[in-house]
Formats: C-alpha cells, structure tokens, sequence
C-alpha cells in the first residue's frame, strides 16, 4: 500500500454575508423555501430510513412553527442500530485508512460547497443561530472537523517505533474492538457530527444520538455523509427516548467507547451506568467527554477597558450564551467597575435579539422552554438578596423563548449565580478590591467545580504571565487579553478538566487515539536458534 499524503488542511473561510453578497442571496432563498417545509427526520439505521413515533420539531424563536417531523424508535431501534453497527465493521476497519479519510475530505467539500446553505438554514432554523454563529459552527468548524482530522489521523498512522539491527518493530492502530455510543448536545452542528466521525475516521462504527433540538440539522449531517459515500451502518443515528437509548446502548457487551458531549450531569450519569455493567463488557470501554462549564474573565487593573467590554459581549451573548465556553462570571477590580459600566451597559440595552433569520439582529432564542424556564430563574436571582440587575433582565415567551442579554452585580464571590452553570445570556460581575488580588484569584480557581474555558486581561506582561501560571489548572483554554470562546480546529484545540470533562481535545490528534487501539508488531528477521545465553559457558 503506498503511503499517501492527505492533503494539508487550512481552515474554511468564514464567509461575510454583507448585504448583496450572492452568499447572502442564497441563503436567503434556503432559508425561505425551508420556512415553507416540515423537514421528514426518520432515524438513519444501517442506511435506511426507520420511522416510528412521530415528533415536532419547532423553531425557538417561533415556537409555534413546526420546522421538522422527526421520527423515534424504542430500545429495538438502539438494538437494531447496534447490530447494523457490527454487521459494517470488519470491513470499514479493514478499508486503507486513505480511503475512510477520502470520505470526509468528501464530506467537507460537500458541506463546504452545495450543502453550505441548507446546513447553515438548518442550523440557523431549528438552534436559532444568527447566520454568523450558524456559518462559524455549522459550515466553517465541521469543514476544519473532518479536514484537519484526516490529516492528524494521517500523522498518528505515521509514528512508527524504533527499529535496533536485526528487526523490525510496527505499530498498527486499530479500530476499537465494538461500536463506538456517540451522543451530542444541541449547541454545535458541528460538534454533533464530530462526535460520531471522529471515531468512524479511526475504523469505528458507531451508535449516534443527537439532542432533540438539533435535529433539523442533524438531518442534513446525515444526507452529506451519503453524499460522501460512508458505507452504510458505520454510523447510525437513533432518535428517542435518551433514557431508554441510553440504557440499552450501554447495556450492550459489544460496547467499546463513549464519545460524548453535554452536560456534566448527564455525563456523570453515564459514566455510572458504565461502572456498573463493567463486568459485561467485552473490553474497558474508552470514555470520553466533554462537558459543562463556569467560564470566567478577570480583568486585572491594568486591563483594557474597551477590549474587556467587547470580550464579555461577545463572550458572554453571543448564541445567546449558550456556548459551554461562554463567559459567565466576571472579576473587576474596583478601580475599573466605574468605567466599564459605562461602557458596557449601553452597550448590552442596545443588543438587537430577535428572529435570525432578519440578519440585523445580534442574537436569536434560547433552545427550548426547559432551558428557558431554567435561565429565567437564574434571571430572577438577580432581583433578590445580595444581587442586582445592572442590564436586560427580561424574559418573553410569548411567540419564542426569547431572554434579553443580562449583566447582574452580586455582592458574594460565592453566589449561585458565580458559581452554577446557567447556560443562557446572563453574564453575573463580581467586584473585588484591587488590594486582594490573590483572594480573587483563589476564588477564579476554586469557587466552581469547572475548568473550562478562562480569560484574563491585563496590559502589564509580568501580570499576564503571573495570572497564566496561578491559574494553570483554572481551564483547558486559557486566553489572554480575548473572549474565551470561538476556538478553531487545528488552532486551539478544545476541552476542559476538573467537572468540565475529560479533556481529550476535540479536533486533534489527541482525541483520536482514543478511537484506536494499538497492536504493536515485533518481527526478528533472523530468529536464534539455540536457547543458551553466552553467559552460560563458564571457563
Ligand atoms: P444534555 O446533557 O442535556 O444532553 C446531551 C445529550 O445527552 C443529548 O443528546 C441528550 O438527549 C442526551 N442524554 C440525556 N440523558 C441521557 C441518557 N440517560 N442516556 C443517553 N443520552 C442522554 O446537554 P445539552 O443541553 O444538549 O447541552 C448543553 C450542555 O453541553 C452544557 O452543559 C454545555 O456546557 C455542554 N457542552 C459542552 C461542550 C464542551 O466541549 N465541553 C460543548 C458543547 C456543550
């Protein structure tokens, strides 16, 4: 077999959307012909489209326009998933590893070009992505997802031990010996898709849950991977109950891995279920995910006020904060708070929420009416003791689950509101006194048990260099003087520690390895032929 060179991946562009653009134009007309569907989402087994019970799927920032019909199965569908699983993999892990990575290339060209708009329409529809969040995640992250793990992949393949004189020593990575339970959150398209070809890359086949809420644009992952021509049951997509899915996936001794992304606590959950059925499994099964998160900024006195006010914007708003990566406790010293309340509270009153797909507005709906319920809550601590609402503040549910971009002050350091992860547009703002730095920075450190994301600004670099070394283990991507989200592939690879996950590094080498399990070969090209040593002759 030849070793051929996967060809060196560059990160998609991100295109602008101005107005006029022919991007613009076009994906305005999906978005149009899509608001006239009701997308048919059946559950995609061993290649075939299997229906059940039928659900809606809605718009969150319209929630009374059904945008999709998607269909759910039972505990056989997760059985019948599993064995159409096991019935693709010998020859998928056999296929030369060139071969399995043409097809994502494939994909990612696909998605780059004919299906850019119906998945970013999708995206834009079913998450309430503004087209700009849609395009980041949905079209641009996907691409770098399966082009840059073609190439490290590639690489991994490449490593090959030391040789002495006289043999030959190999390293084969292997796909895990069972199918591969991948199951993904609604806030990145991106990240649904990721979880389950990254290990289908390595030779896996798996079992995929997506998040009920995604599926409108999970539905379109699955029409690419077609497209790209994955053969069918590598990857298998059951909707339903996630409890039940959940049980009898886990259940199964042929299971050999979990990829997940979500919540920590569905994540613990998981791995429970997996403690205790350990003595069925066939193998130890590889657990890996990425979950929750307390993201922080901290703003030292020498930071940059104007720079601090757009990063906690950005940060903490952006797809409505609903990034695991998103700011959501903020540290400023008292010598700043005056100056950057100025700046930022206009700035946040003047945040344009609405429907996405008018392209003026900045930000759209929060998922569903759960999260919304959950986030209103958190809202309305900030009305009570101790706390007090310094912007927006207002939650409307009247025609999508719509929570106006909130700056809230508490008093305590500990506050729920510092502390819990709210995933919403609530960004909570602690002021500390300039003389206490290290007590501030022991509370960034230890209040929360996350450690996911983190900025810091400061313009003094023996500063920047102090707060990068106190709070090493504080987050898994530590940024200096920038938002802590928007993480690109083959950039800054992504994933937290402590409660935040595992910390395998989404989209990098790292992550892989995961998915493979390695055989090493040692061949002696001329065998002895006499057991005794030379240290056996005595004179
Ligand atoms: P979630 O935990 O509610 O759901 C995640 C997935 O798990 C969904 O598909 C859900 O249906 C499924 N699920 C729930 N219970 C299950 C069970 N018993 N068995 C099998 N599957 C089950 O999370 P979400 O609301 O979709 O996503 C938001 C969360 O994800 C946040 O906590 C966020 O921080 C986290 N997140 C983390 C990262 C990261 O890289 N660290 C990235 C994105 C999202």
């Amino acid at each position: 077999m030849s070793a051929f060179v996967v060809p060196e991946p560059k990160n998609e562009p991100v295109k602008a959307y101005a107005p006029g653009s022919p991007e613009k134009l076009s994906l305005k007309a999906t978005l149009k012909q899509l608001a006239q569907e009701v997308t048919e989402i059946p559950q995609w087994i061993g290649g075939e489209r299997v229906k059940g019970t039928n659900f809606e799927i809605r718009a969150p920032h319209d929630h009374q326009k059904v945008v999709g019909r998607a269909y759910a199965g039972d505990a056989s569908s997760v059985s019948r998933a599993i064995d159409a699983a096991r019935a693709a993999k010998m020859d998928w892990g056999a296929l030369p590893y060139a071969d399995r990575a043409a097809v994502f290339l494939r994909a990612a060209d696909l998605l780059a070009g004919p299906f850019r708009d119906r998945m970013n329409a999708t995206t834009m529809l079913g998450q309430s992505k503004t087209v700009f969040q849609a395009e980041i995640d949905a079209a641009c992250e996907l691409c770098d997802f399966w082009r840059f793990n073609a190439a490290f992949g590639q690489a991994l393949e490449a490593d090959q031990p030391y040789s002495p004189p006289g043999q030959w020593n190999r390293t084969e990575l292997r796909p895990l010996d069972g199918f591969v339970f991948a199951v993904s959150p609604f806030n990145f398209t991106s990240i649904a898709a990721n979880l389950s070809t990254a290990p289908a890359l390595m030779g896996n086949t798996v079992v995929w849950k997506a998040a009920p809420t995604q599926l409108l644009s999970a539905q379109v992952i699955v029409e690419i991977l077609e497209a790209a021509g994955l053969p069918k049951g590598v990857i298998n997509l059951v909707h339903g109950d996630p409890a039940i899915i959940g049980a009898t996936a886990l259940a199964s001794p042929e299971l050999a891995g979990l990829h997940f992304t979500g919540s920590t606590a569905t994540f613990q959950h998981l791995w429970r279920e997996i403690g205790s059925n350990i003595a069925r499994y066939r193998q130890y099964p590889r657990i890996v995910g990425e979950t929750g998160g307390k993201d922080f900024i901290f703003a030292h006195p020498s930071a940059n006020v104007a720079a601090l006010s757009t990063a906690i914007i950005r940060g903490g708003y952006e797809y409505q904060g609903q990034k695991c990566s998103a700011a959501s406790r903020v540290y400023v010293p008292r010598s700043l708070a005056g100056k950057l309340k100025e700046r930022l509270l206009p700035e946040i009153e003047g945040l344009k929420m609405g429907d996405p797909t008018d392209f003026s507005n900045f930000m759209g709906a929060v998922i569903d009416e759960r999260a919304f319920t959950k986030i209103s809550g958190y809202v309305a601590l900030g009305k009570g003791p101790g706390a007090r609402i310094l912007a927006g503040g207002e939650c409307d549910r009247s025609r999508g689950w719509f929570v106006r971009p909130t700056l809230i002050e508490v008093e305590d350091p500990k506050h729920r509101l510092m502390t819990e992860e709210i995933f919403g547009p609530v960004v909570t703002l602690w002021v500390y006194d300039d003389a206490k730095l290290e007590e501030a920075l022991a509370l960034v450190d230890e209040s929360t048990p996350y450690a996911l994301t983190g900025a810091v600004f400061a313009e003094d670099r023996q500063v920047l260099a102090q707060l990068t070394e106190r709070l090493r283990f504080a987050a898994g991507n530590f940024y200096l003087n920038d938002k802590p989200t928007g993480a690109v592939v083959g950039q800054q690879p992504f994933g937290g520690g402590r409660a935040s996950g595992t910390n395998d590094k989404a989209g990098s080498a790292a992550n892989l390895m995961r998915w493979a399990s390695t055989r090493a070969l040692k061949e002696t090209f001329v065998p002895p032929t006499d057991y005794r040593y030379p240290f056996m002759s005595e004179p």
